[in-house]
């Protein structure tokens, strides 16, 4: 580390302590009921996932509303990170509150369909292509069963993923590229799996590598994003998608496409927007509202080639196998109604148009700040999400964000964010919008980011 450098991250070092200091000064209670909480969780929160905001211990939420969040010392948020996309539709929407209140009063689970999964499915194709759907209860659910029927229908092991992805607990896509060589995905520990046995990983955008991996004729499936999301945002170059459909239906290796985030495209997704034809199409997230679940869904041939293995017209036997895709509280009542009140009254083409005007605002602001300041970042947005990028280029694949993160400047901003009333998604500096996204909610963030560059422009961080 040179000089300059050693300089820079000791000036980083104490702004984020001053953050810090700052942020538990102003959330007393939040962090009085944290001690209380690391009594009884294993790790301080009732999902891992709540000890990862900067501050160095999450605000308990009172209540949420639209695009805005108050917490327990009473203060309140712009929220951008929108439960990490699971609450996408905004906090509380009418619609699937007066959806659920309905259903919970009618019975939440029964294993048996209600009438409004019929429009429920048709819908699914309409929006997203594929014929054949099934629920499950999160999109790491829908993962898995997609993974499984892969290696069923084409008899092989293997999946392959992109370096830097993120498709839940799944643990055949817990493996990245560092250095040039194959591992385990940062901050994943040893935990009995072979991955040299299940897993093949690529870089994103690179179509030689993936033709080569895919030669060796053991891939079941490729699970992909149809941009990469969850490592900060990585582009897809123009001819891949078509690179990645020939060569996996050469290959015989069964094309996953996890949605799961980039809902947020538009009503189709990016598949259903882009003309995409995945084998198997996979989301999750915001698609009920809040309420957990996750979908799938499968094109014709598929689901025949699994019927061939798993016959689902035969009227003598009632147990089609113990598949045990999704579980039981899958494609329940209660899912199935906020589903509707999604799909028919929140992520309307309407409110999609609003939400991506709010981006492309959000966006351009944010764009213009860099360039008026002449700093080496750039902001990526697609459709009604936008990411703040702390490198000059955008990057094509998960080395390029390897080598130009800087964790320590998110970790700063982060905190910075949170003491000004904003959140973001604590694992990079994703804003997505909500149909209650509202002008002066991106006008307050400019202000913001804004004073972000003061404070780190006078401290000398740039
Ligand atoms: N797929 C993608 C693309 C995701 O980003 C995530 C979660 N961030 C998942 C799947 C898993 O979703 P869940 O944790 O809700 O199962």
């Amino acid at each position: 580390m040179t000089t300059a450098t050693a300089e820079r991250q000791g000036v980083l070092n104490r702004l984020i302590e001053t953050e810090q200091e700052r942020f538990l000064g102003l959330h007393p209670r939040s962090a009085e009921a944290w001690q209380e909480g690391k009594q009884h969780f294993l790790y301080g929160g009732p999902s891992h996932w709540m000890r990862r905001w900067a501050g160095g211990f999450p605000i308990y939420a009172d209540e949420a509303s639209g695009a805005h969040i108050r917490d327990i010392d009473g203060r309140d948020y712009i929220d951008f990170c929108l439960g990490d996309t699971g609450g996408m539709c905004g906090h509380a929407p009418e619609a699937v509150t007066e959806a659920a209140t309905r259903q919970l009063k009618r019975g939440a689970t029964m294993m048996l369909p209600t009438e409004d999964s019929l429009w429920v499915g048709a819908e699914l194709s309409r929006r997203f292509g594929p014929k054949y759907w099934t629920l499950t209860t999160s999109a790491t659910d829908a993962n898995r069963a997609a993974i499984r029927i892969s290696r069923m229908i084409t008899g092989r092991r293997k999946v392959l993923v992109f370096s830097g992805c993120y498709h839940g607990g799944v643990e055949e896509a817990h493996v990245e590229i560092r250095d040039g060589r194959v591992g385990l995905r940062n901050m994943i520990h040893p935990n009995g799996i072979d991955h040299d046995a299940v897993s093949r990983v690529v870089e994103f955008n690179d179509v030689a590598a993936l033709e080569a991996a895919l030669a060796h004729g053991d891939v079941a499936c490729v699970l992909a994003e149809p941009l990469m999301t969850n490592f900060g945002m990585i582009p897809v170059v123009s001819c891949f998608h078509q690179a990645l459909r020939d060569l996996t239906r050469r290959a015989g290796t069964i094309l996953i496409i996890d949605e799961t985030h980039t809902l947020s495209c538009g009503p189709g997704g990016y598949t259903g927007d882009n003309g995409l034809e995945p084998d198997i199409f996979v989301a999750g997230k915001a698609i009920a509202g809040g309420i957990p679940a996750g979908i799938f869904g499968l094109s014709p041939e598929i689901a025949e080639r699994l019927w061939t293995l798993v016959p689902h017209v035969n009227p003598r036997e009632r147990q089609s196998a113990h598949l045990g895709f999704g579980g039981t509280l899958a494609g329940n009542a209660l899912t199935i109604a906020t589903m509707r009140a999604v799909l028919e009254k929140v992520l309307t083409p309407a409110n999609y148009e609003r939400m991506i005007a709010t981006a492309t605002r959000l966006a351009s602001d944010i764009s213009r700040l860099i360039e008026a300041n002449h700093l080496p970042w750039h902001v990526a947005q697609i459709g009604a999400r936008a990411e703040i990028m702390f490198m000059r280029e955008p990057p094509r694949s998960g080395a390029d964000v390897i080598a130009g993160r800087q964790p320590d400047l998110e970790t700063l901003l982060h905190t910075f964010y949170m003491n000004e009333g904003i959140l973001v998604t604590p694992f990079h500096t994703m804003l997505l919008m909500c149909p209650a996204t509202s002008a002066s909610d991106v006008e307050r963030h400019t202000a913001v980011f804004a004073q972000f560059i003061d404070l780190i422009r006078r401290a000398g961080v740039i």
